[in-house]
């Protein structure tokens, strides 16, 4: 990635930050987890409103992080809000394979995942970019609470 890519890319990520998407609680909420990275101190919090024929019709967060799990906690959710549950799953595997994979991608990014692509390059935040997705998963599969480190 060229450097002017990874500005642009940076920039992204501290505008979501500054001003996340999607923060804040539901008033009514039947899917929640909150999910944790001991390594970072990140502390995430999710709350899904997610309809009788599998649509995420909402979805908000909370909590504290760094820079990265917060950006990352507001393009998820701007992402999978209005989506089928089966989508968004799609979503998720998109974003690990891309932060997880060693070799050069070929398959079509997102462009809004694309954002994270530089965090390869910094193993100790991949956790914090994969937090909210991994919560995310957690909170439509039932599980209250999961961490980066079980
Ligand atoms: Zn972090």
């Amino acid at each position: 990635m060229n450097s002017e890519f990874k500005e642009l890319y940076q920039q992204v990520i501290l505008d979501h930050n500054k001003n996340p998407k999607n923060f804040g609680h539901l008033t009514t909420c039947n899917h929640q987890s909150v999910g944790m990275n001991p390594l970072c101190g990140d502390h995430l919090k999710l709350e899904l409103q997610i309809s009788e024929n599998d649509i995420i019709d909402d979805i908000k967060f909370s909590g504290d992080g760094c820079a990265i799990s917060r950006a990352s906690a507001s393009i998820m959710t701007s992402i999978v809000k209005g989506k089928p549950v089966k989508e968004a799953k799609e979503y998720f595997h998109q974003f690990h394979d891309m932060v997880m994979n060693e070799e050069e991608q070929t398959e079509e990014l997102d462009e809004r995942i694309a954002v994270f692509s530089g965090v390869k390059e910094f193993p100790a935040r991949v956790k914090c970019a994969t937090l909210s997705w991994h919560t995310l998963i957690a909170a439509i599969d039932g599980n209250e609470t999961i961490s980066t480190e079980s």
